[in-house]
Parts: C-alpha cells; structure tokens; sequence
C-alpha cells in the first residue's frame, strides 16, 4: 500500500514539474496538506515527513486537532479553508494563523475584535466566486476591492491575497478565463498593497492548472491522505 509519506513525495513532484512547466521557480508555490475529515496520526505523519502547513474545513474538528497536536507538532501553520458560521469566529480568531475564506465585513470585524492580543495578526485571503454562480460561496470580483480596503482598517488582520474554488466543469474554456480574471484581480491588489503575497487555488485535481495561472498555495487534500468517506 502506497503511504501518506509517499503520496506527499508524489505531490511535491507534481508541484515542482507543473512549475518548471511553466516557468516559474518551484519554491514559489506552497503546499498546504489538507487534512480534514483525517484522524490526526495522518496529520503526525505528513509532519515526520517534513510538512508543515495543514487545511482545516470544519472549526470544531480543526480546534480539537490544533489542541491535540500542539505539543507533538509545535511549528505547524494551521489554515481554516471552510465555510464559517458567524457564530464560530471565535475559535477561529483564537486557535487559527490563517483564514481562507472570508468574504464579509462582518465576519472580517469580528476576526479583527477577537483575534487575542498575544498573537500576530490573523492572516486572510478573500474568497471570490469566480465563477459567478449563485450556489457558489465568496465575493463576486466586482465586490473584492471594498472588502480589502476595509481589511486594512483591522489592526489584527493581514489580507494575504484571494482565494478560489473553481467549478469542476467541462467547460475548460471558461475555467479558464475565469482564472485569468483570479489572477488580475490578485496581480491588482498585490500592486495596491504590501503583505499580499498568495493567491489560493488548485485542489488534487486541477493543481497544474492552477500554477499555470499563478497560484501561490495549493490546497491538496485526497492526493495525500487518500479519499474521504
Ligand atoms: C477539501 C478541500 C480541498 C482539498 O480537496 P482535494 O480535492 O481533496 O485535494 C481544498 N480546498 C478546499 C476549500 C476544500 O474544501
């Protein structure tokens, strides 16, 4: 049986050609090991094997891991990558060091008031639906400028970049302009702003067209840890 430590070898390679591909330096691309729904050993393993970076969907289940691993696995960066409840931006503001998916001033305000004062600021990605679907979570592109502008009014936030989730269609036409449109917004906003350094796409699937158009942070879960159930 293939093991995680393997299957994360395997990812790193795919990275690493998709980016020589097209010609961009290796090194610029993050890998974020998502482990959700994944018993925490999973998350011990991938960490003995060298990764440090880890995407969390659900608060409760990340807390009880960030709590569970906090010794074991000291220097883990942990990124909230699901959709979030108003209710539950404390646990957020308080255990995470990254969030993905913000897409409202008033989620970004309650990050910002119960982010505690003995941490560095929360680190946030806006969420664009790029593709413009109703059922889709995040901010229309149109929408991205206010939200980050609010963003830098908050002391205890640091807007990274943006962040997507690109419908798995067909159509690889239109996903593809619409990751043009991801990628001006982010080339925009990183020319307006210091600090903005990711843009937030790729899953296992479609990791090599998202490099191809500029991803900084690929967020990898099944080509690691196997399927979820
Ligand atoms: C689950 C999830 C991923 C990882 O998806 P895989 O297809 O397993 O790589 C990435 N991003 C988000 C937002 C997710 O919910």
């Amino acid at each position: 049986m293939i093991t995680i430590t393997q299957r994360l070898a395997q990812t790193q390679d795919r990275i690493k050609l998709a980016a020589l591909k097209f010609q961009r330096e290796p090194s610029t691309v993050q890998l974020l090991a998502v482990s959700k729904t994944k018993p925490s050993s999973d998350i011990i393993l991938a960490y003995q094997a060298g990764q440090r970076a880890f995407g969390e969907n659900y608060v409760q289940e990340g807390v009880e891991k960030i709590t569970a691993l906090s010794q074991h696995c000291p220097d883990i960066t942990w990124h909230f990558i699901g959709p979030l409840q108003s209710n539950k931006t404390k646990e957020i503001a308080q255990h995470f060091d990254w969030m993905h998916t913000l897409s409202r001033e008033k989620i970004a305000n309650r990050l910002n008031e119960q982010r505690p004062n003995d941490k560095a600021p929360l680190n946030v990605c806006i969420q664009v639906n790029i593709s413009g679907e109703d059922s889709k979570s995040g901010l229309l592109i149109e929408q991205v400028d206010s939200l980050a502008d609010f963003i830098q009014q908050c002391p205890n936030l640091k807007l990274r970049g943006l962040m997507a989730i690109p419908s798995h269609q067909d159509n690889s036409d239109k996903l593809r302009n619409e990751l043009i449109t991801l990628t001006q917004k982010y080339q925009e906003l990183r020319a307006k702003f210091s600090d903005i350094d990711t843009l937030s796409v790729g899953m296992s699937q479609d990791l090599e067209l998202a490099i191809e158009h500029g991803s900084t942070m690929v967020r990898i879960g099944s080509a690691i840890f196997g399927a979820r159930n």
